[in-house]
């Protein structure tokens, strides 16, 4: 599996975005977060408010490594994934 840093533009050709779920009741995992359902199982997702429109949200649950060869992440969400592991 390979991991790409792409556009937002070309993040939003992508099938799917893994999403964590979002149990009612549980706080979210970052402060401005939005839900989504996942395609999959319609179960409630949270995620960050800008991904790109277009590709399927797939909670991390239905995800499966065997689903997609590539991943591909944004100059955004990788910003604030560091951020978030470096105030932890
Ligand atoms: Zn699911």
């Amino acid at each position: 599996m390979a991991i790409s840093i792409v556009s937002q533009d070309e993040a939003g050709e992508a099938d799917f975005i893994i999403c964590m779920l979002a149990p009612v009741g549980r706080p979210l995992l970052m402060a401005g977060n939005v839900f989504g359902l996942c395609k999959q199982c319609d179960r409630r997702v949270q995620h960050r408010p800008h991904i790109p429109v277009g590709p399927k949200l797939l909670c991390n649950e239905c995800h499966r490594p065997d689903i997609a060869d590539d991943v591909v992440i944004t100059p955004a969400t990788l910003a604030e994934v560091l951020r978030r592991v470096r105030s932890h």
